[in-house]
């Protein structure tokens, strides 16, 4: 099982990657976007962490509904809804429990990115986040059903995650700012699937 503080250590975690990657993710940006994915994300994430430490929750949905509603309203532009939505969703979906085991982590975040397709109408290789969390997510499922611990799937989402994401770099942006590139966002890998990748590498880091 995952329970609120390896949640909270997760989060955490999160922002220090983003936090450590922030200029690469402004890197990824500039090239097909307005260069603030980098800021976004670590501005959202610091004041979700900031927010946590002064308001400590005591259920997984009160954590997580938290954390979407800081990074909604402290973060603008695409990411912030988008991921805002993909925490308050889960934590509807995680009820008022102390502790999650595989099958209900794995479903919580599923209910988070039906949020942000709700919110965004991503497709499969329409170049954003969803290329990286969606295959995580099936990845997941599959070692957690095959009997896989926590740790195990963790590291198959990671891997799914990342080769996700790097499958984005040829494609042509069909949503969100890249896409008023057309052809020209081709040939660079999308920002928002390399952060959200970081969510996965952050659960690898924390889960044991
Ligand atoms: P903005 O584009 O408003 O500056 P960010 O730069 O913080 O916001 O985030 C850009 C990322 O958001 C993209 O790389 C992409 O992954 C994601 N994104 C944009 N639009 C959508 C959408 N409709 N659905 C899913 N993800 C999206
Ligand atoms: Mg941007
Ligand atoms: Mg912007």
């Amino acid at each position: 099982t995952i329970s609120l503080d390896q949640l909270i250590a997760w989060l955490s975690r999160f922002r220090d990657l983003v936090t450590e990657k922030k200029s690469y993710l402004t890197e990824l940006d500039s090239a097909i976007g307005d260069a603030d994915h980098g800021s976004n994300m670590t501005r959202g994430m610091g004041a979700v962490i900031e927010k946590i430490g002064a308001a400590p929750s005591t259920a997984v949905d009160e954590l997580l509904k938290s954390v979407g509603m800081t990074l909604v309203t402290s973060v603008g532009g695409a990411a912030g809804p988008l991921y805002g939505t993909l925490f308050l969703r889960m934590g509807v979906s995680a009820g008022p429990v102390t502790e999650l085991d595989g099958a209900a982590f794995g479903a919580a975040l599923r209910a988070g990115l039906d949020g942000v397709v709700a919110r965004g109408k991503a497709e499969a290789g329409d170049k954003t986040m969803f290329d990286a969390i969606d295959p995580a997510l099936d990845a997941w499922d599959a070692a957690v059903a095959g009997g896989s611990d926590i740790a195990a799937a963790a590291s198959a989402a990671l891997a799914a995650a990342e080769k996700g994401r790097d499958a984005t770099e040829p494609l042509v942006a069909r949503k969100g700012r890249a896409s008023y590139l057309g052809e020209r966002s081709a040939g660079h890998i999308d920002p928002g699937a390399t952060s959200s990748t970081m969510l996965f590498q952050a659960l690898a880091d924390t889960v044991t």
